[in-house]
């Protein structure tokens, strides 16, 4: 069976070693590796390295020393009930725990190419010979949003980075985007989504108390049930016994759907009100709970366009890291003869077809795709959800456009799902395929 298309974000280099978790003598031997490296966030956004000379940008990848006067104290996993203290015991409650201090999470490792794969094998399995086997790069993302300001500025300006030259700035993510290269580009995307989760996700679901971090940032559990808290006159909290899948990080799915009419020449387009410039997309929404995917792509073509479409046909997936959305793109067919309905859901100002001329048009055209820093910094100011995933990241060199040269309209860049489906309609990419047998 063919591979499906991987799109920018996905195809995560890095394996993320998920079983270990769990165990703080492994994080903590890895966290002094000097092999490992460090993304920065703060307030969501990442920290960009501008290179002198060239001004290339690219994430900037921080050492353990170079981070270390912002990681608080030491151990930084399995922490006990005070400051520098290991936890006491092996309670399922302080695995990997992190009662104090910014919030960081392992992301994985990226291994050398003759490495294999490290499996949840018995080599793998004892967290002592684990980190005697690892050969490659450890990822983790550490955020810095809490942290004194003048203490992270000094933390940057002392990295090897900016020793050696480089600018280091905390940058708009979506901005940002346009300096990731594939590979980079799926780490971010992993860690945007998992520090953002931390980062707003402070309070226990069931009982109100504060949480704190464990499983190296995958997991938040309620501070009521750390075995030394005072649960005095009080009710045990519920999330104590049985299955509370509210403490693990969420994804969710959103699906984008390009609508094709019957003769496979014409595409449907939509233009959401919060869309910056004259932008027009494939549209998109949430799942709902007791939705298939395919139900959810009928519903929101019906409700945002009035149009009933079938022959649902899934193309690929994409994580937006926007807070944490997988969105899941369609194919689907319908009728353009009908009418379009836009006033029913009110989430669009303009719906219509478009032909693959009309298409192919744009995207010839130099601004056809790109977007401006004055567009992000919309979109940015917008509620985060799906219908920002259009605003892709093309380029930020595009930022002045000529005027007496505008594209009739912009359609998204494919480095966002939305721009992928529709190039590939348009250019027949792989398309005749796919309209046989899937990809
Ligand atoms: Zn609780």
């Amino acid at each position: 069976m063919a591979e499906a298309f991987t799109n920018f974000l996905a195809g995560s280099p890095l394996n993320r070693l998920s079983w270990l978790r769990t165990s703080h003598s492994f994080l903590n031997a890895v966290v002094v590796s000097p092999a490992t490296r460090w993304i920065l966030f703060n307030g969501g956004q990442p920290l960009i390295a501008t290179h002198t000379g060239t001004q290339k940008r690219s994430l900037a990848l921080l050492t353990t020393e170079d981070v270390r006067p912002l990681l608080g104290a030491e151990p930084f996993f399995g922490q006990g009930e005070q400051e520098g203290q290991h936890c006491a015991s092996d309670s399922s409650f302080l695995e990997a725990a992190r009662v104090r201090g910014p919030s960081i999470v392992f992301l994985g490792l990226k291994e050398t190419e003759n490495s294999g794969n490290a499996l949840p094998s018995s080599e793998f399995k004892d967290p002592h010979s684990a980190v005697a086997k690892l050969t490659g790069t450890p990822y983790f993302s550490a955020d810095v949003a809490d942290l004194d300001e003048s203490k992270v500025n000094e933390a940057i300006e002392n990295t090897e980075l900016a020793k050696d030259g480089s600018t280091l700035t905390f940058v708009e993510p979506r901005a940002a985007m346009s300096s990731l290269d594939a590979y980079t580009a799926a780490i971010f995307a992993e860690a945007r989504s998992m520090v953002d989760w931390n980062q707003r996700n402070k309070f226990c679901p069931a009982c109100g108390s504060p949480v704190y971090s464990l499983w190296a940032g995958w997991k938040l559990s309620c501070t009521s049930l750390l075995p030394w808290a005072d649960n005095t006159d009080r009710k045990p909290c519920p999330s104590g016994r049985g299955l509370h899948n509210f403490t693990h990080p969420r994804t969710d799915p959103v699906v984008i759907m390009l609508v094709i009419d019957e003769s496979g020449e014409k595409v449907l387009l939509g233009r959401n009100k919060k869309f910056p410039g004259q932008f027009y997309s494939a549209l998109a929404g949430f799942i709902e709970p007791g939705e298939s995917f395919e139900d959810a792509v009928k519903r929101e073509m019906w409700e945002e366009a009035g149009v009933k479409v079938w022959n649902v046909r899934y193309h690929s997936g994409q994580p937006w890291p926007y807070p944490a959305n997988l969105m899941v793109g369609y194919y689907a067919t319908a009728d353009s003869s009908a009418p379009i309905r836009i006033d029913l859901d009110n989430e669009l100002e303009d719906a219509r077809w478009y032909t693959r001329e009309e298409i192919l048009a744009v995207l010839r055209h130099s601004s056809g795709t790109h977007f401006s820093r004055r567009d992000y910094k919309k979109i940015a100011e917008i509620q985060d959800g799906p219908d920002n995933n259009p605003a892709s990241a093309k380029s930020e060199q595009s930022v002045e456009v000529n005027n007496n040269d505008e594209p009739p309209f912009r359609i998204p860049a494919p480095t966002a799902i939305a721009g992928v489906l529709i190039q590939h309609w348009a250019e027949k990419y792989q398309f005749q395929k796919w309209m046989r047998t899937g990809l």
